[in-house]
C-alpha cells in the first residue's frame, strides 16, 4: 500500500497533469516515501512561511509599493498571503491587547480626552461600558479585518483611475492594515518601558496610523503627499464610519431579536 513506485495521477485530486506539482489542484507530488530527512523537509516550509513573513513585513516598510506591485503582477511566491499575514499580526495584537491591557486604558484616557466626568456618567452606563470593553475584548482582533471591506470600498472610489478591481484593493488594504498593527505590536516595548505613554496611547495610535498609511498610499499610487494625506483621512474615516454603522447594524438586529426572544443583553455581553 505504501509503495508509490510510478504516480500517474494526483493522489489529492486524481488529476493526471502532475510533475513536481499538480498542475490541477497544486498538491505536491512525493514520489517517495517519507525519509526522516522528508520529515525535517516540513520544518524546511515551516522556515520559508516564516522567510515569507519576514520578507512581507520588512518591505512593507522599506517599500510598500514593490509589495503590492509585485504581488498584483502574480509574483507572490517570495510573499506571505496577505490573510495569513494579517491573522498573524492580529493575534500578536490581541494578545498584547489582552497583556498590557491597552483597550482599558483606551477608554479611561477616551473618557478623560472627552470629559465625560464633566457629564455626570451614570452607573449604569459605566457598567455597560465595562461590559462592552469585555465584549470587545473578546473579539479585538477580528476588528482591523472587518474594517478592510469598507476600507476597500472607499479606496476604490478614491484612487478610481487606476482602474483596480475591488479585490485588489482588498490585497493591498489587507497589507496596509496588518502593517499597521504590526507598528502597534512593534511599539508595544515602549509602553512596557513607559507606562506611562498608555495617557496618550489614543493620539499616538492615531498619529502613527495616518503617518504610515500616508507614506503607504504614496509608495503605491505614487501622488503626492498631499494627496496620500486626504486619501487616508478619506478611506480610513469613511471606513470607519461604514464600519461603526455595519456593526449598529449587527446590535440593532442583536438587540431587537433578544427583545422579540426575551433574552436579557446584560448576560449576553458577560
Ligand atoms: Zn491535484
Amino acid at each position: 500500500m505504501l509503495d508509490r513506485p510510478s504516480i500517474e495521477h494526483c493522489p489529492n485530486c486524481n488529476s493526471t497533469h502532475i510533475d513536481n506539482y499538480c498542475s490541477n489542484c497544486g498538491q505536491r507530488i512525493y514520489r517517495k516515501r517519507f525519509t526522516t530527512k522528508g520529515f525535517f523537509g516540513v520544518v524546511g516550509s515551516a522556515i520559508n512561511f516564516e522567510r515569507g513573513f519576514l520578507h512581507t513585513a520588512i518591505w512593507m516598510f522599506r517599500n510598500p509599493g514593490t509589495v503590492v506591485s509585485d504581488y498584483l503582477n502574480g509574483k507572490t511566491k517570495i510573499y506571505i498571503n496577505p490573510l495569513n499575514y494579517i491573522l498573524i499580526i492580529a493575534g500578536a495584537y490581541a494578545f498584547l491587547v489582552l497583556s498590557l491591557n491597552i483597550l482599558d486604558s483606551t477608554v479611561a484616557s477616551t473618557n478623560s480626552l472627552l470629559q465625560t466626568d464633566q457629564m455626570q456618567t451614570s452607573p449604569e452606563a459605566l457598567e455597560l461600558q465595562s461590559r462592552w470593553v469585555e465584549f470587545i475584548k473578546k473579539y479585538v482582533n477580528f476588528m482591523p479585518i472587518l474594517m478592510i471591506p469598507f476600507a476597500s470600498l472607499f479606496s476604490k472610489w478614491y484612487y478610481r483611475k487606476q482602474k483596480l478591481f475591488y479585490g485588489e484593493y482588498l490585497i493591498i488594504n489587507t497589507f496596509i492594515f496588518a502593517q499597521n498593527t504590526l507598528i502597534t505590536v512593534l511599539f508595544s516595548p515602549v509602553i512596557i518601558v513607559f507606562p506611562s505613554v498608555l495617557d496618550i496611547y489614543p493620539v499616538i495610535s492615531i498619529s502613527l496610523t495616518i503617518i504610515y498609511f500616508t507614506f503607504a498610499f504614496k509608495s503605491i499610487f505614487k501622488n503626492s503627499v498631499l494627496g496620500s494625506v486626504f486619501g487616508t483621512l478619506f478611506i480610513f474615516i469613511g471606513g470607519m464610519i461604514f464600519f461603526l454603522l455595519f456593526m449598529l447594524l449587527i446590535m440593532s438586529i442583536v438587540i431587537i431579536s433578544s427583545k422579540l426572544l426575551g433574552v436579557n443583553l446584560m448576560n449576553i455581553a458577560q
